[in-house]
């Protein structure tokens, strides 16, 4: 089923046991045109209240890092692994992940994305490299299936260890230098 078919059926999910406990099912944000998609983990309360992944404090944070980028927010698109919020806010579990895989893969073929930015290690495990050690793989880009994936911290570490801030700056420089050599190819493209 496409993405739309998807979120249509997504209020009544209940793929695994968090959908009753979520007040909404919050797919993703922002423009699915951009080539360029982020990957979180799930939803917090805020995100839960609102609608709008990356909502809280981690998403301030994450649109500063954007901002700093040369990107805003609504230009890129944002969504986590898991839609719906775990109690708590602990760390989805591997069924929770898998049942919201079609999602997630569904959203990938719609936007087509050129780029995936993985925030943290459940979205690198989910989407790169199973038991992967992000501190080992942040910054580094890999080719998947014709799409770059560059992981780097989560945004709720780098509020709890401000010390790696300046390594998710110098990741998103690069993000930024590969998303417009990506841009310039396209433009000499079509001309
Ligand atoms: N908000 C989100 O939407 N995702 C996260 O991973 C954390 C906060």
């Amino acid at each position: 089923m496409d993405l739309k078919g998807l979120k249509a059926k997504s209020p009544a999910c209940r793929g695994c046991s968090l959908r009753p406990g979520t007040r909404q099912v919050v797919s993703g944000s922002g423009n699915p045109g951009a080539g360029l998609m982020l990957v979180g983990e799930g939803l917090g309360a805020r995100e839960d209240r609102v609608g709008r992944p990356f909502a809280g404090a981690a998403g301030q944070l994450l649109g500063r890092l954007l901002k700093a980028a040369g990107f805003r927010r609504e230009e890129v698109y944002i969504t986590n692994i898991v839609k719906c919020r775990p109690p708590g806010n602990r760390m989805p579990e591997p069924a929770e992940v898998e049942a919201c895989r079609p999602l997630l893969d569904a959203a990938i073929d719609f936007v087509r994305p050129q780029i995936i930015v993985c925030l943290g290690a459940l979205a690198t495990r989910t989407l790169v490299a199973p038991g992967a050690s992000i501190t080992r793989l942040r910054g580094r880009w890999i080719e998947k299936d014709g799409i770059r994936y560059l992981p780097t911290f989560h945004p709720a570490a780098l509020l709890r260890d401000g010390g790696k801030i300046p390594l998710v700056e110098e990741d998103f420089r690069k993000l930024r230098a590969a998303y417009q050599a990506l841009h310039t190819k396209q433009l000499a493209l079509t001309f």
